[in-house]
C-alpha cells in the first residue's frame, strides 16, 4: 500500500511535521497531494482533517501505519507549489504548517461547506449512472469508495465538476442563460426585417450582435443589467432568433461591460520601464524592479502595459494593491483593459463570491488576478508577472498568525514561477530603496508628471505662529483662505486628519478623569452618531456618562480632534459647502467607502474629510487643494519607521492635488516645520528623504541595517508577563552573539488589551545563524505553558512596533 505524508490540522509545534499514513487500496489513485484528507489521530478514535504533502510508495518507518479514513476533496485544493511554499512560509513566520496551508484556501473552503457532483457532460452514462436521474449529488461521507473512485475518474477525465457551497447558501447550478446560433450578418438581417417601433427587439438583437463571444448570457443578467424585458426575450425565441439554454454556476455575472480603455501612448519614462520589464518577462528572468515614480507619473499604465506583454506570452499576471486603494476606479482601470480575463479578490465579496473567483482562477478562465494582501496566494499557474503597488504600505503583512508579508511570498512565487516582480512606489520603503541601491534590485526612476504638469505647490503652516494658535478651531487663517478660494472657483478640496485612532475621549474638567475601556489600557472614544463611548480594541461600548463617574460633576467635555469635530468646524466656517466624511465610522458598512468616493468623484460634494484612507490612489480632476490638519501624529508614534510613515503618508495625500490640468496646491500645519520628513514631503523629494532616513537609521541600528524580529509575551497577571519575559532574554541572550542588539522587555505602548499584559523584546541583528533555531525551541518551550494563558508572539521584520 502506497503511504501518504499528511500535516495534520492540531496546531502545536509537537504535530508541526508531517505524518504519515497509509493509503487503503480502495482510495489507491485517488489520494493525491494537495488534497485534505480524514485521519485517525493519537490514541482514541479521534478523526481529524490533514493535507496530503506526498505520496510515496514505502515507508521507513518500523511501527504500524493507520490507514487514512476517507477523503475530503474530491480535487486537490492546492497545487504543488503552494505545498512548497507553506514549508518556506512556516518557517520564516514562525507558524505552524497547518495555519499556513489554511491561509492560501479561500474562507469558504475553511467554513462549514458541502460539496455536489456538478455534470459537464450530461449524455455520458457514468455520469447518468452516479446521478440516477437526478440534477446533482451531494458528497458525503456516507459514499463508498467505489463511488469515490468513479467521481474522482469522471472529474480527470472532465465529465463532472465538484462544486463547494457554503452550508446557508443555495446552491446554484443551473441558471436560463441565452445563445444564438446566428452569426452577425444574420442577426444583421433579422434586425432590418424588424419593423421601426419594435424597440425591444432591436435593442436585443443588437446586444446578441455586440457580444456574441460572451455568449451564452445569463437571463438575469440580460435583464438586470442590459435592461432587456423577458417578454422581448420570449418573442425573440419564439422567431428562432435566439436560444434560451441552461448554464452551470456561476454566481458572477458574465458579459458585464466596463468602460473598455485603450492602451494610451507611453510617454519616454514610461517606454524604459515597460520594456525593461518586458525582457524580464520574455526571458523568464525573475528580477526584481522597484519603479520609483513620482504621483501622477502614470505606473498603473506601465503595469497595465507590462501584463500585457505577460499575457501575450501566455502566462498569467498578479497584481497586488493595498485593500484601501482598491477602489471601483483602479478595478476598473484594469477590467477595462483586459475585460473577463480579470478576477478580482477583495473582501467586499461574500465568501460564496470569493470561492468563485478563486474557482475561475484555478479552472483558468482568468488570466490576471487583482487583489489585496491573500490574493498572493491565487492558485493562478504560468505567472508571468508580479506587480505589487504602493509597495511601502504596512497592510502588506498580516497582523495575526501566519505573519506573513505578501511581498515576500510574492518573491518566493516569482522565483518558483521564473517570472520578475515589479514594485511600485511614490514612496519606496528604505528596505527595497536599499535593495535598489545595492543592485539587488533594478531602480527604475519616473521623475516627471504626465504632460509635464508640475507638482504642487505646497505651503507649510507653523502651528507655533502666534496667529495660527490663537484661532479657535483647527483651521489656521492660511487654510481657511485656501479653502475659501477653491470653493469660489467650484473646484474641489481634500481635508486630512492624521488621526491616531482613539482621540475623541472624554475628559471631566473638574478633576481631569479620563473615562477608559475596563478591559484596555486605551481612553474609550466617543461616537457623537451612536450616543456611545466605544473602545477600539475589544468593542467594548457603555452610554455616554451624564455625569463624572469619580467626582459626580456635570461639567465633562469630550477632547481630541475627531473627524465628527472637524467635519462642524467645516460646516460652520463654510455652511454652503457640502462635505463627505470619510473614517472608519463612515465606512464600517460594505461598500460604503466606494460610493463616498463615486460621490466625489461625481462632484457631489465640495469637500472630502477623512483619516488616513483618504491619501491613497485616488485620481480626481477637480481636487485642487489638499489640506492636512495635524501633520505631527505619526512623527509622535514611538515607532522607529514614524518618520517614514510621515513622509509617506504627507508625499501620497499631497499627490492627490492638481492632477488634471489644474495647478494643485497643498498646506500642511505642522508644529514640526522644519522636520525633515516634512519638508521633504513638502517637496515630493524622496531621495533626499532617503539619504537622511538611511543615515538616521545608521545610527540607531534599524532597518535597513539591522534585521529586527520582535518577541511578544501576554499573560492575565502582569507579573507573570514580566517574569516570563525575563525569562525569554536570558534564553535569548546565550544564543546571540555580541553584536546583536536586545531590547526590553518593555510593555507595549497599549500594555493591557482585552485584559492581558503585553510586553516585547526588540531582537536587532546583522547575522545570527543561531537564533532561528533558538526561537523555535522557544516556542516549543512555551507551547506547553500556553495552557497557563501565556502566549507568546514571534514576527519577523514587524511593520509596527508599539
Ligand atoms: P501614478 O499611479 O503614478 O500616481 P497614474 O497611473 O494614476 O499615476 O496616472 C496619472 C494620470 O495620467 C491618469 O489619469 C492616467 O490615465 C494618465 N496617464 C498615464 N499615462 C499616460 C499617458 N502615457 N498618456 C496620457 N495620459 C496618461
Ligand atoms: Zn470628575
Ligand atoms: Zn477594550
Amino acid at each position: 500500500m502506497a503511504v501518504a505524508e499528511i500535516i495534520v490540522d492540531v496546531p502545536t509545534m509537537q504535530t508541526n511535521r508531517p505524518f504519515e499514513y497509509l493509503i487503503p487500496d480502495s482510495l489507491a489513485e485517488v489520494v493525491v497531494p494537495g488534497m485534505r484528507v480524514e485521519v485517525p489521530f493519537g490514541r482514541g478514535k479521534r478523526k481529524i482533517q490533514g493535507f496530503v504533502m506526498q505520496v510515496k510508495a514505502t515507508s521507513d518507518f518500523q511501527g504500524k501505519l493507520k490507514p487514512i479514513s476517507r477523503v475530503i476533496d474530491l480535487k486537490p485544493v492546492l497545487s504543488d507549489e503552494m505545498l512548497q511554499l507553506s514549508y518556506w512560509l512556516a518557517d520564516r513566520t514562525y507558524s505552524f504548517q497547518i495555519s499556513c496551508l489554511q491561509t492560501m484556501l479561500p474562507s469558504v473552503m475553511r467554513a462549514k461547506y458541502k460539496q455536489y457532483v456538478i455534470p459537464l457532460d450530461k449524455e455520458d452514462t457514468e455520469v447518468q449512472t452516479l446521478l440516477d436521474g437526478k440534477e446533482t449529488l451531494e458528497i458525503t461521507n456516507q459514499l463508498d469508495d467505489a463511488t469515490i473512485r468513479l467521481i474522482n475518474k469522471l472529474r480527470q477525465n472532465n465529465k463532472i465538476d465538484i462544486q463547494y457551497v457554503v452550508e446557508n447558501q443555495a446552491l446554484q447550478i443551473k441558471r436560463q442563460a441565452v445563445t444564438t446560433s446566428l452569426n452577425v450578418i444574420q442577426l444583421h438581417e433579422a434586425k432590418s426585417k424588424l419593423r421601426a417601433n419594435a424597440k425591444s427587439q432591436i435593442k436585443l438583437l443588437d446586444f446578441l450582435a455586440h457580444h456574441l463571444e460572451e455568449l451564452p448570457v445569463e437571463l438575469n443578467v440580460l435583464q438586470k443589467e442590459f435592461g432587456i424585458s423577458r417578454s422581448a426575450i420570449k418573442t425573440a425565441e419564439k422567431n428562432q432568433l435566439l436560444q434560451i439554454t441552461e448554464v452551470t454556476k456561476l454566481r458572477k455575472p458574465v458579459g458585464i461591460d466596463p468602460e473598455k480603455t485603450t492602451k494610451l501612448k507611453l510617454t519616454e519614462e514610461q517606454q524604459v520601464a515597460v520594456s525593461e520589464i518586458g525582457d524580464a518577462i520574455q526571458s523568464e528572468t525573475p528580477q526584481t524592479f522597484l519603479v520609483e515614480g513620482v504621483t501622477g507619473s502614470g505606473k498603473t499604465e506601465v503595469y497595465l502595459q507590462t501584463i500585457e506583454k505577460a499575457l501575450q506570452q501566455n502566462k498569467t499576471a498578479l497584481m497586488l494593491v493595498p485593500e484601501i486603494s482598491l477602489t471601483p476606479q483602479m478595478v476598473n482601470r484594469v477590467v477595462g483593459r483586459f475585460g473577463n480575463q480579470v478576477a478580482v479578490l477583495h473582501s467586499g465579496l461574500s465568501s460564496g463570491e470569493r470561492y468563485d473567483e478563486w474557482t475561475r482562477i484555478e479552472n483558468h478562465d482568468v488570466k490576471v488576478v487583482v487583489g489585496a494582501r491573500s490574493a498572493v496566494f491565487a492558485p493562478l499557474n504560468k505567472i508571468g508577472l508580479i506587480i505589487i503597488d504602493e509597495e511601502h504600505e504596512a497592510s502588506y503583512k498580516q497582523d495575526d498568525n501566519p505573519r506573513y508579508n505578501a511581498r515576500d511570498v510574492a518573491l518566493w512565487r516569482a522565483q518558483m514561477n521564473h517570472c520578475p516582480v515589479v514594485l511600485g512606489s511614490a514612496t519606496p520603503s528604505l528596505e527595497s530603496r536599499a535593495r535598489a541601491e545595492k543592485g539587488v534590485y533594478r531602480l527604475i526612476r519616473m521623475k516627471k508628471r504626465i504632460n509635464n504638469q508640475n507638482l504642487p505647490h505646497v505651503q507649510i503652516v507653523d502651528m507655533r505662529d502666534a496667529e495660527n494658535s490663537a484661532t479657535k478651531g483647527d483651521f489656521s487663517p492660511a487654510l481657511k483662505e485656501s479653502l475659501q478660494t477653491t470653493l469660489q472657483r467650484h473646484e474641489q478640496a481634500i481635508v486630512l486628519l492624521n488621526r491616531r485612532g482613539y482621540s475623541s475621549f472624554m475628559m471631566c474638567r473638574e478633576c481631569g478623569f479620563v473615562l477608559k475601556c475596563p478591559n484596555c489600557d486605551v481612553s474609550l472614544t466617543y461616537h457623537k452618531d451612536l450616543g456611545k463611548m466605544k473602545c477600539h480594541y475589544c468593542g467594548h461600548e457603555e452610554p455616554v456618562p451624564k455625569y463624572c463617574p469619580n467626582c459626580k460633576s456635570k461639567k465633562i467635555g469630550f477632547y481630541g480632534t475627531g473627524t465628527q469635530n472637524i467635519e462642524q468646524q467645516l460646516n460652520t466656517l463654510f455652511p454652503e459647502a457640502r462635505v463627505l466624511r470619510m473614517d472608519v465610522d463612515t465606512t464600517r458598512r460594505k461598500g460604503s467607502h466606494a460610493k463616498i468616493l463615486q460621490k466625489f468623484g461625481q462632484h457631489q460634494a465640495d469637500i472630502l474629510l477623512g483619516t488616513q484612507m483618504i491619501a491613497k490612489g485616488l485620481d480626481f480632476p477637480d481636487v485642487t487643494l489638499v489640506g492636512v490638519i495635524n501633520a505631527d501624529t505619526t512623527l509622535s508614534l514611538a515607532d522607529f519607521r514614524a518618520s517614514e510613515r510621515t513622509f509617506q503618508l504627507l508625499t501620497q495625500v499631497s499627490g492627490r492635488a492638481g492632477r488634471a490640468d489644474k495647478t494643485g496646491h497643498v498646506v500642511i500645519q505642522t508644529f514640526n516645520p522644519d522636520h525633515y520628513a516634512i519638508k521633504d514631503a513638502a517637496e515630493q523629494d524622496y531621495e533626499t528623504f532617503f539619504k537622511q532616513e538611511m543615515y538616521i537609521r545608521h545610527q540607531s541600528n534599524y532597518t535597513p541595517y539591522y534585521f529586527t524580529t520582535l518577541i511578544s509575551v501576554a499573560n492575565k497577571d502582569e507579573g507573570q508577563t514580566l517574569k516570563q519575559s525575563y525569562w525569554l532574554k536570558k534564553q535569548l541572550e546565550t544564543s546571540l552573539s555580541k553584536d546583536a542588539i536586545l531590547l526590553g522587555p518593555s510593555p507595549t505602548m497599549i500594555s493591557r488589551k482585552q485584559n492581558k499584559y503585553y510586553y516585547q523584546i526588540i531582537v536587532k541583528y546583522k547575522h545570527e545563524p543561531q537564533l532561528h533555531q533558538k526561537l523555535l525551541e522557544i516556542l516549543n518551550e512555551t507551547q506547553a505553558d500556553a495552557k497557563k494563558g501565556f502566549t507568546i508572539a514571534i514576527d519577523n521584520e514587524p511593520q509596527h512596533i508599539d
